[in-house]
Order: structure tokens, then C-alpha cells, then sequence
């Protein structure tokens, strides 16, 4: 304390202070004394200066010790207080001490001889007090700073005793959780571990115990509604002198993650069930045409296994004579995928077999080298269908010759033709003689029968370019091209004779008939009508001349 000033306020009598001053004049300090006695004067005092030690008598004037101790800690003013007392009111004394009073001493002399050194112990102890305060001060703050960070932290913390009782949770494990406080003090760690992580919890709480650090593991917890929490993190062990003390936690919720994973992997596996049963073949190729990927059915529809196609030229199974439209279609595709309006071509199978797809195509996403993903259903049926129906939109159906709408076309077509060359063509018409006489003595079935039979017989007849339709009722056509007038005559007439030998058995009956036949050359500038037209007028003149031959009509317009 040398060379050191000591300010000490006294709340005390004149004769007290003197006393003590005196009792201090052996301290090397030099020591600064004030003196109040009134409660207005105390006030000042403490404005004033800075004082380092307070005395005071237990009952002044107009205010007591108590009081003067009071107002001091409610200042905030930290120094040593010392009351002088005299005897008695032992009351009074405890109170003072609740109100921050370090000691009480008398005015005599065994305590003024020992007062320099009372000081000094006591300027001491209330310089260790204000260090241990500051210390405690810092503790508390930095308690509060990590609390600050347990409870505004989304990361789950937890201490779990070495028996498995819940020392401390933070708010985010509590929310996550749905326990209060209150609550996780009759649980155990295990009473929260979802049944799937009871037995390989058990044995990490054990490492834990003896030492060991966990690091990113995972595991299950059930919260208070019984549903699934996800925790990723990290566990050690707070060991004191050897022995574990606490086992610590700080964990991430990754509940939505998993259920976002596990939602993914559903879908992925609803699209690869999707992919692998659709009906239709689906392939990945590049852009040398490569299979790069091939669902199930696809593989089986084309005879093979998946693994041996893939690595393949998608060419194997394309029929060679589509491979080149096909591979047209697929390069264009590959710079201009949205303008996909399909294609239909043929697939071969392994075994050589033949069937028709439509196919549709569109760039793969998420992929650097470009992939063309192709989508190929088959059309087989839709196709057989297609040429039923044109079949059936061009021939008669009861003799499946070409029909009067076909045998038009084709007029037509030839009809074309003359305009730009001199080949020569003839029209010829037939209808049979008397063939209602079939209908009306065997009935209609027979009559059908007949036709059947006489267009078997005159399809025997024709040559490489003749065209024979059935244009209705009893009446068939045939388009000779490249063929003179004469040829066609002489045609016509061979036909007229076969007829003619053919005899037609129904049952017990037995029928002969004729036919008769009108010829007409194909002219440049005629329209189809017109020369079947003239062609008709022609048999009409067979008719006329007496059935079972033939009639040609030469001139223009005139039969
Ligand atoms: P014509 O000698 O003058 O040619 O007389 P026709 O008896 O042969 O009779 P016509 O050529 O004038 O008429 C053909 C008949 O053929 C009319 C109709 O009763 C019959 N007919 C038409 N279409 C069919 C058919 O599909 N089946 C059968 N069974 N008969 C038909
Ligand atoms: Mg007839």
C-alpha cells in the first residue's frame, strides 16, 4: 500500500473519525478522511470522489448504517463497509450484513491497533472480490453467448448422462422432438431411439463412453407423436479424470432430405417399372445410332435379351430396306428434335420376322453428348388394317377383282398417258348373257357362285397387261394396255369362247352362256366416262346383234 491514497468516507461522530484517524497514522498510505454525518451530505459525497472504504456508525443523526449500506450497493458503489458499533441490536447487524457489510468493529483500542492492518485485509479482499467478479462476469456472458447459440442454433444439441438421462436438450431439439423440458426428465435416451436404431445406438453410446468421437453419423429418433426424425451429426464424450461425465450431440434434422430421397427412389423406380413394362420399345442411341439403353419389352419384342442389343448399331434391327429414310429421319432429328411428326418403318426380330412401328423421337435431357430418346410402337394391326380397308375400298367383295371406283383410276392413268405417246390401248366390256335366268331358276347364291367362278376363269385369261374389274351386277372390264384394236378383237374373242365352253354346275343343273363384248381403243382427249360409255354402247351393239360376240367401236362418239 506505500506510496498509495486511501479515501475513506466516514458516516460517524467527530470523536469516532479523530479516533480512527489517529488509530491510522501508523499506515504508510496516505489516507484521505471525509466525514458526513447528515443522509443530504452522504450524497455528495459519493458524487465527489472515488472513495475506497466506507465507515459508519450503526445509528447517526438522520440515518442508519443500514441505510448507508444500502445506498451504496444501490449506487453500485463496491467497497468494503465497515460499521461501528457499540452494543446490542444484534438485529439490526444481521440486516446491515445482507446489505453488503463486510465487518463490524468497536471504538476501543483492541480494534484501533489492529484497524491499519483490518484495512488493508479488507482493501485486499475487496480487490480479489472485484476480480473474481469480473471473472464471474466474463463466465456468465460467455454462458450467455453459447446459450444465445444453443437456443438459436437449427441444429439439434443434446447431453445424455453415462445412464442414458437427458442432461441438457436445446430449443431446436425440443421443437424437433415435441418434448418440454419438464418432460425429457423422466425419459431415457432410449425411450426416444426409433426400434431401428436401438441396437447400433447402444454400442456407440458405449464407445462414446469410453472416449471415442463419432463423426457424421445417422440415426433414428420418434418424436412425442410417434413419427420419424432423421439426425446426421456428429457425438463425443466430456471426460472428467478418466471418466465420462456426459456424452454431447449436435446433430442436423435431415428427416425432410431422407424423405425427399426416398421419394425420388420411389419415383424412380415407378418410371423404371414404367419404362420397362410400357408397351412400346424405348431406346437411348447417339448419334452414330448406337443403342445406348433398351427397356424390357422392347428387348423381347425384337427377340433379344436387353445386354445383347446394347453397345449395338440400331441398324440390326431396322429391315434394310427402311435403314436409310430411318437414319435420315433420326440425323434430322437430332438438330431438330420438336419437329417430330414420326415415322413408320420396319423392325426385323432376331429370327428374321417382320412388323411395322410407328416411331417418335425427342432429344434425352440432362445428358452432355446429345442421346436421342426413341419411342417405336407397333403399328403391325393398325397397318393390316389400313391395307384391308384400301383393299377392300378397291375390289369387289364377291369376286375380289378391282372394283368399278379402282378400274376408274386406272382408266384414268392410261387415259394420261395417251396424251404424250402413241402406244396403243383398248377398252373392253363384258356382260354376261341371260344371267338373270341363273338367279331366277337356282336363285341368288348360284348367281354369286357363277360371278365367283367367271372371274376365277376370265383372271386365267389375262396377260401381264391386262387390268379385269367386276363393275357391277353381271359386268366386268378389262383395260388392255399397250395393245392394238386387232389384238384386243382377237383377245376379246378367245375370252368370248371360253365363256362360251364353260359350263356352269348348280346342283343338278347344268348351265352354258355366253357373254357379250364391246371394244373400244382408248383415245387422247376422252374422259373416262365417255369411253366407258362408248365401250358400254359397244356390248349394248353385242346385245343387239344377237348376245355371245363381240362388238367393236370404231368410230368417234358413234357406236
Ligand atoms: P342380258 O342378257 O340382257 O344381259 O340380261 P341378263 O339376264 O344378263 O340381265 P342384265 O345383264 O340386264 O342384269 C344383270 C342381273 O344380274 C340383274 C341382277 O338381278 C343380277 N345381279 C346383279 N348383281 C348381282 C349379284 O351380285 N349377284 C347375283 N346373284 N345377281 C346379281
Ligand atoms: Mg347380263
Amino acid at each position: 500500500m506505500s506510496a498509495k491514497m486511501i479515501n475513506l468516507l466516514m458516516a460517524s461522530s467527530a470523536e469516532t473519525v479523530a479516533a480512527i484517524k489517529q488509530a491510522l497514522q501508523p499506515h504508510d498510505a496516505e489516507i484521505f478522511v471525509h466525514r458526513i454525518d447528515k443522509q443530504q451530505d452522504l450524497h455528495q459525497a459519493l458524487e465527489s470522489q472515488d472513495w475506497h472504504m466506507a465507515f459508519s456508525d450503526l445509528e447517526l443523526s438522520d440515518f442508519s448504517a443500514l441505510e448507508f449500506a444500502t445506498t451504496l450497493r444501490e449506487k453500485g458503489i463496491e467497497i468494503p463497509i465497515v460499521v461501528i458499533k457499540g452494543t446490542g441490536d444484534e438485529e439490526i447487524a444481521i440486516r446491515c450484513l445482507e446489505a453488503g457489510v463486510y465487518q463490524f468493529i468497536r471504538c476501543n483500542d483492541q480494534y484501533l491497533e489492529r484497524l491499519p492492518d483490518l484495512i488493508d485485509a479488507f482493501l485486499k479482499h475487496a480487490e480479489q472480490e472485484k476480480a473474481r467478479c469480473k471473472v464471474e462476469k466474463k463466465l456468465v456472458e460467455s454462458e450467455e453467448r453459447h446459450l444465445d447459440i444453443f437456443d438459436h442454433t437449427s441444429d439439434l444439441i443434446q447431453c445424455i448422462a453415462p445412464d442414458g438421462s437427458f442432461i441438457y436438450t436445446n430449443p431446436a431439439w425440443r421443437t424437433a422432438m415435441g418434448y418440454t423440458e419438464e418432460e425429457l426428465k423422466s425419459l431415457n435416451l432410449l425411450d426416444v431411439l426409433h426400434p431401428d436404431s436401438q441396437l447400433c445406438c447402444r454400442d456407440r453410446f458405449k464407445r462414446l463412453l469410453n472416449g471415442e468421437a463419432l463423426t457424421c453419423i445417422e440415426f433414428k429418433f420418434l418424436n412425442k407423436s410417434g413419427e420419424t426424425v432423421h439426425l446426421a451429426g456428429d457425438c463425443g464424450s466430456i471426460i472428467k479424470e478418466g471418466v465420462s461425465i456426459s456424452t454431447r450431440g449436435i446433430f442436423r434434422n435431415i428427416t425432410d432430405t431422407v424423405r425427399a430421397e426416398e421419394a425420388l427412389k420411389a419415383s424412380e423406380a415407378r418410371y423404371q417399372a414404367l419404362y420397362e413394362n410400357a408397351p412400346d420399345i424405348y431406346t437411348s442411341i447417339n448419334a452414330v445410332g448406337e443403342i445406348l439403353s433398351i427397356n424390357h419389352t422392347g428387348a423381347r419384342m425384337l427377340g433379344y435379351e436387353v445386354e445383347e442389343l446394347i453397345g449395338e448399331s440400331a441398324a440390326i434391327v431396322i429391315h434394310p430396306e427402311d435403314q436409310r429414310a430411318v437414319f435420315e429421319y433420326v440425323g434430322k432429328h437430332f438438330h431438330n428434335p420438336s419437329d417430330d411428326n414420326g415415322i413408320e418403318y420396319r423392325k426385323i426380330r432376331k429370327d428374321g420376322s417382320v412388323f411395322w412401328v410407328h416411331q417418335r423421337v425427342s432429344l434425352e435431357p440432362g445428358v452432355q453428348e446429345p442421346r436421342l430418346l426413341v419411342i417405336c410402337r407397333d403399328v403391325t394391326e393398325k397397318r393390316k388394317l389400313e391395307e384391308q380397308l384400301a383393299h377392300q375400298a378397291a375390289h369387289d367383295a364377291l369376286t375380289n377383282l378391282i372394283n368399278r371406283r379402282e378400274f376408274e383410276k386406272r382408266l384414268q392413268r392410261v387415259l394420261a398417258g395417251t396424251a404424250t405417246s402413241p402406244e396403243q390401248h383398248v377398252l373392253c366390256f363384258l356382260d354376261l348373257d341371260k344371267f338373270k335366268i341363273i338367279n331366277d331358276t337356282c336363285g341368288h347364291i348360284a348367281g354369286d357362285e357363277l360371278l365367283r367362278q367367271i372371274a376365277t376363269l376370265l383372271e386365267g385369261q389375262m396377260r401381264s397387261r391386262d387390268t379385269l374389274a367386276r363393275l357391277g351386277g353381271d359386268e366386268f372390264g378389262v383395260l388392255m394396255e399397250h395393245c392394238t384394236l386387232d389384238q384386243a378383237a382377237s383377245f376379246a374373242e378367245k375370252i368370248r369362247v371360253t365363256i362360251e365352253n364353260f359350263v356352269f354346275h348348280w346342283r343338278s343343273h347344268h348351265f352354258s352362256l355366253g357373254v357379250s363384248i364391246g371394244l373400244v381403243p382408248i383415245r387422247s382427249g376422252r374422259s373416262i366416262s365417255d369411253t366407258l360409255n362408248l365401250a358400254d354402247a359397244a356390248c349394248y351393239a353385242a346385245k343387239n346383234e344377237g348376245r355371245n360376240r363381240v362388238h367393236i367401236s370404231h368410230a368417234e362418239g358413234a357406236v
